[in-house]
């Protein structure tokens, strides 16, 4: 039977790459979304790959969620925590509801779907978990404290599950892409956009599919005896 994963966030953007990534290699994916129906049915219509709707920030949703997966697909082996959102503003204009629901959905999502998910891989000796950081949580970003802070620790996140999660076989690894061309980066003013392009060595924005390409290695066999770590595919933009 094929390993089952999940991606958060999967039917759209980076999400929808990594899906496909997934399926790819003989995985059995389902992909969750937030209420973009339009976009979840047209990705299940080209696909064939199930969509599962629930907010990855409320905990029973997440529960219930996976729990739904394991149902109608068997038990799950990968996850991707891939959902995000932005709601960016310098601190003095950043209401406590957008420093919340950045970190709630951000970060709370990656806690959430660990609870679900992994006490089943620890039983089954096998799992994987890749969790999509930001160049922005490595470097910080002007008018992102609540970003910055939830990808950051998304970041920290990832090695401490690692350390409880290599004796089990299971590996938690993290992506920090840096800028690609998805509907979020659209929402950048144009103006703005242009600066940063001007900062990337490679002289462009990022591609979806080359984020989910680090996703698939991460999730293979062959990538057993990488845990705890984070790549970095952001054009050169931040190189440490
Ligand atoms: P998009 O805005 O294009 O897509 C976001 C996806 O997340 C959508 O599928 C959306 O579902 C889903 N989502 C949002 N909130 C929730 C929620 N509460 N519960 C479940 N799903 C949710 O994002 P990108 O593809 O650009 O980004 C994907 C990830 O990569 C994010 O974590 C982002 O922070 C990170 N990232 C992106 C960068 C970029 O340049 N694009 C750079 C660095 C990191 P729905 O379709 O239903 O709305």
């Amino acid at each position: 039977m094929s390993r089952v994963a999940i991606v958060t966030g999967g039917t759209r953007g980076i999400g929808q790459a990594i899906s496909l990534a997934l399926k790819e290699m003989g995985y059995t994916v389902a992909a969750n979304y937030a209420g973009n129906e339009e976009k979840a049915k047209a990705f299940t219509e080209a696909t064939g790959i199930a969509t599962f709707k629930w907010d990855v920030g409320d905990h029973q949703a997440c529960l219930d969620g996976c729990a739904a997966v394991a149902e109608a697909l068997g038990p799950v082996d990968i996850v991707v925590n891939n959902a995000g959102i932005t709601r960016d503003g310098v601190l003095a204009k950043m209401s406590f509801d957008d420093w919340n629901e950045v970190m709630r959905i951000n970060l709370g999502g990656c806690f959430n779907m660990a609870k679900a998910t992994f006490g089943g891989m620890r039983e089954r000796g096998w799992g994987r978990f890749v969790n999509i950081g930001s160049i922005n949580g490595q470097a910080g970003q002007y008018g992102q404290v609540n970003y910055a802070a939830a990808k950051s620790g998304i970041h920290g996140f990832t090695k401490a599950l690692a350390q409880e999660g290599a004796k089990f076989g299971i590996t938690v690894n993290a992506i920090a892409p840096g800028y690609i061309d998805t509907d979020m980066v659209a929402a950048v003013p144009a103006p703005v956009l242009e600066k940063i392009v001007a900062k990337i060595p490679v002289g462009r924005l990022g591609q979806a599919h080359e984020i989910a390409r680090g996703v698939a290695f991460f999730c293979s066999d062959e990538g057993g005896f990488v845990t705890g770590s984070t790549l970095s595919i952001n054009g050169g933009q931040h190189m440490y």
